[in-house]
């Protein structure tokens, strides 16, 4: 396992569409691989979640924990989840204001996000997965998965103005944020 250089906005592979992986390509060692130093890479940098196309490969891989998370101490605890594949559908048209940042990203902002979605992925044993996932775990499986679309969150700010440096987010916004988001998490459960 390796931690690998995270590609910073500017960088073309993160504006590519990344390609689905067949079954041969996910038991391969080279995908195993990738996906052990995606893992690695994440938690080194503190991450909750990174793509594939954030370490320079254009595949359709996501990985994502939430353990105790300096980075983000409001979100709620996600295990190691590994998706190949995802695909995210919303299951109705209730959205939140997340803030979020990002490890490609110097900055953070505010994000309308679906609070309920349905996501459909293949783990590293290329089983398949259909699960529900609600409010700051929903938002992150939504913001993984723009990355393999070759979108970054600043991309979905509607409001310049809330971006932030995250000294300037704890600072100025944090209290206000984590008040208004832990309702939420106390409301859907996640
Ligand atoms: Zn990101």
């Amino acid at each position: 396992m390796a931690v690998r250089p995270i590609l910073q906005i500017g960088h073309p592979v993160l504006r590519s569409v990344a390609r689905p992986l067949t079954d041969d390509e996910i038991a391969s060692p080279e995908v195993q691989r990738l996906i052990d130093d995606m893992v690695e890479t994440m938690r080194y940098a503190n991450g909750a979640g990174i793509a594939a196309n954030q370490v320079g490969e254009a595949v359709r891989v996501i990985v994502m924990e939430v353990t105790d998370n300096p980075r983000y101490p409001y979100k709620p605890q996600i295990p190691l989840t590994v998706a190949v594949n995802p695909v995210v559908e919303s299951l109705d048209d209730e959205v939140f204001v997340n803030n979020e940042g990002c490890l490609s990203v110097p900055l953070r902002g505010e994000v309308e996000r679906h609070v309920n979605v349905r996501v459909h992925y293949r783990d590293p044993n290329g089983d398949h997965h259909d699960e529900v996932a609600r409010g700051l775990t929903a938002a992150t499986w939504q913001h993984e998965c723009d990355h393999l679309d070759g979108v970054l969150f600043v991309d979905r700010v509607a409001d310049p103005t809330t971006l932030s440096t995250w000294e300037e987010f704890e600072a100025n916004q944090s209290d206000a944020f984590v008040e208004r988001i832990t309702a939420l998490v106390d409301r859907v459960g996640s």
